[in-house]
């Protein structure tokens, strides 16, 4: 069982509840399939520049997560074609956001939940 944290943008806030992010979490799919179950640790929205997220980091550990997923929206879009991260997605920045939070949380970063784009693997960031 793994306590799974999940940061989404707030630029998705008002649009989507997370459906399929809590869906493929419960499923061990997608972005989860790394794990035999998962048990949902909470979750937070990281407002632009992302000052708050390493913050939002240290409260999630403090309450037993042991990994953070960013939602796949933060870096991909959905396309007539499926989900495609080749034009990025709500957030510029992502990648030195989650290595930020990981090096001052200690807390591993995975980019990606829910409908990963065809051919992405989900990138994970620690400390290791
Ligand atoms: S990854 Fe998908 S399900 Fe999760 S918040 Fe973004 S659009 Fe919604």
């Amino acid at each position: 069982m793994t306590k799974v944290a999940i940061i989404r943008c707030e630029k998705n806030e008002n649009n989507c509840p997370m459906t399929n992010c809590f869906k493929t979490m419960m499923e061990t799919t997608e972005g989860f399939a790394r794990y035999d179950t998962c048990e949902p640790a909470g979750v937070f929205t990281c407002r632009c520049p992302g000052d708050n997220a390493v913050n939002h980091a240290k409260i999630l550990k403090s309450k037993g997560a042991e990994v953070i997923h960013w939602c796949t929206c933060s870096f991909a879009k959905k396309t007539p074609a499926g989900w495609d991260d080749k034009n990025g997605g709500f957030c510029d920045h992502l990648e030195s956001i989650a290595q930020k939070v990981t090096k001052e949380s200690g807390l591993p970063c995975v980019l990606g939940t829910a409908h990963l784009p065809k051919g992405y693997s989900p990138e994970i960031i620690s400390q290791d």
